[in-house]
């Protein structure tokens, strides 16, 4: 499953697209490592880490292994030695979650992300 997963534009930052493809890349080489997602996945499951969404509970066959996996690190604090622990320093999230994860620059923390969905679930 990880061996063809794909990108899509949801996950990379718009502003990326505007600083050329290779950069587009190295930003996001972390959430496309398929070995580093598979081992992230193996520990942490496919459920949404945020809301909890699970593709396959949700569309049965149509992809089960479907999640997004989010690198908590922030690139500024990562080195050239830097390795990346793919159950420490990644995340499942659903397309909507990173989503929300990338409104800022940088990156919100996970923290963050819940506390503005509990902002949101306390209204209702
Ligand atoms: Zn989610
Ligand atoms: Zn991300």
């Amino acid at each position: 499953m990880a061996e063809n997963y794909t990108a899509f534009p949801g996950e990379i930052e718009s502003k990326d697209y505007h600083e050329g493809a290779v950069h587009k890349v190295f930003v996001n080489a972390y959430e496309r490592d398929p070995k580093a997602r598979e081992r992230c996945i193996d520990c942490h499951g496919l459920s949404c880490k945020i809301c909890n969404f699970n593709f396959g509970e949700e569309f049965g066959d149509l992809d089960r292994g479907f999640i997004n996996v989010h690198h908590l690190k922030p690139l500024s604090e990562v080195s050239k030695e830097y390795q990346v622990d793919p159950i420490r320093d990644l995340l499942p999230v659903c397309p909507n979650c990173h989503a929300m994860f990338h409104r800022k620059e940088p990156a919100l923390s996970i923290e963050e992300v819940k506390a503005a969905r509990m902002g949101i679930d306390s209204l209702t």
